[in-house]
């Protein structure tokens, strides 16, 4: 079986692409209320460079894709991106992050392309807040969103809330109770100083463990092992159905386990989230590269691929790129 290896000696087996940089929400964290200046269409990789990218990536070793933007869901034609990745060889699982507004419509299309699962970031469960903090969006239609991929199949659905304090928090317990009614995984994400980076400040931000304290005074959490868990560690409630997640990008370093690299919207190869090293693959293949060469950056990718990230220690964060550019 073919795999690849960085220095460190983990596994690079998951690439997650940005597939567009627009979004049709402006959350209050992850973007400036008067949005990003959005890409030329131009400046976004095709649908056939994108394939062309996993095929040579899936050579490698590369076997799970996660398709994320900006917001993935409201590029054209996306069953087909879909089902063309699942079709190639070596491609073992396909998942999506969305706000899961246009999900009602496309979930089922989705699955019968191939798409395994989803996650739908959900920040809070009262509809006024979410139209707040979402600027505009309708809590409502992500709850019908999560209802159709529930009956086509995509399980489990996983569910990201970044609790912040102030905004959200207080809604803490009512989103670990979620894990009670069914079999969802609710995962909570540190807050990064990532995205609108004029919103965020230490003040806002709780780290996972706070976050699982509150939820321990709830009941006590038993730890579980969850297939493909990612960089979350997971519990439950003793008898519930669904599991709760804990990420904790800036305290607890998942970085000797990332398995991944990253692909933003404009074809840049990124082996770090946090770093601004990136590879030119866009370039490469406009300029009529052949395969070896977009292995070879491939390759390049893998091995410069840091130990570890320090974004706790940093002072500014001005110089990172959206996150809706580079793929959340
Ligand atoms: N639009 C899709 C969505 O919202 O799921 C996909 C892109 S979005 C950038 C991916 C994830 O990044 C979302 O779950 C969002 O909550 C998360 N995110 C964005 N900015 C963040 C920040 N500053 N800290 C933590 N998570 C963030
Ligand atoms: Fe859009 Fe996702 Fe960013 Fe919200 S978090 S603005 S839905 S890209």
């Amino acid at each position: 079986m073919k795999e690849i290896r960085d220095r460190y000696e983990r596994v690079i087996d998951y690439m997650r692409i940005s597939i567009i940089d627009r979004c049709n929400l402006r959350c209050i964290y992850c973007m400036p209320e008067g949005g990003i200046k959005p890409l030329d269409h131009s400046a976004i990789l095709r649908y056939e460079e994108i394939i062309r990218i996993v095929r040579i990536a899936a050579e490698l070793g590369v076997k799970k894709i996660r398709l994320t933007g900006g917001e993935p869901l409201i590029r054209r034609n996306l069953p087909y991106l879909i089902s063309s990745i699942a079709n190639i060889c070596g491609i073992e699982d396909i998942s999506l992050t969305t706000n899961g507004l246009r999900l009602k419509n496309l979930a089922a299309a989705l699955a019968e392309a191939g798409l395994k699962r989803v996650n739908v970031s959900l920040d809070s469960l009262h509809p006024d807040r979410y139209r707040e903090i979402t600027r505009g969006g309708e809590l409502q239609v992500v709850m019908d969103g999560i209802a159709a991929a529930e009956q086509a199949g995509l399980h489990p659905i996983k569910i990201n809330m970044v609790p912040i304090r102030g905004v959200n928090d207080d809604e803490i317990e009512d989103f670990a109770k979620l894990t009670l009614k069914g079999p969802a995984h609710v995962r909570f994400i540190e807050f990064m100083p990532i995205g609108n980076t004029e919103f965020w400040n230490e003040g806002k931000y709780l780290s996972s463990e706070e976050i699982k304290d509150r939820v321990e005074l709830m009941a006590p959490l038993i730890p579980v092992k969850v297939r493909r868990n990612g960089p979350a560690r997971y519990f439950r409630f003793d008898g519930a159905p669904g599991v709760i997640g804990f990420i904790s990008p800036l305290t607890h370093h998942f970085c000797s386990s990332c398995n991944r690299l990253r692909l933003t919207s404009d074809g840049k190869l990124r082996p770090c989230l946090f770093s601004e090293t990136e590879i030119d693959l866009k370039s490469a293949l406009r300029s009529g590269a052949p395969d070896r060469e977009i292995e070879r950056l491939l390759r390049l990718a893998v091995e410069i691929k840091p130990d570890s990230h320090a974004i706790s220690q940093e002072k500014s964060f001005r110089h990172l790129k959206p996150m809706s550019k580079i793929g959340g």
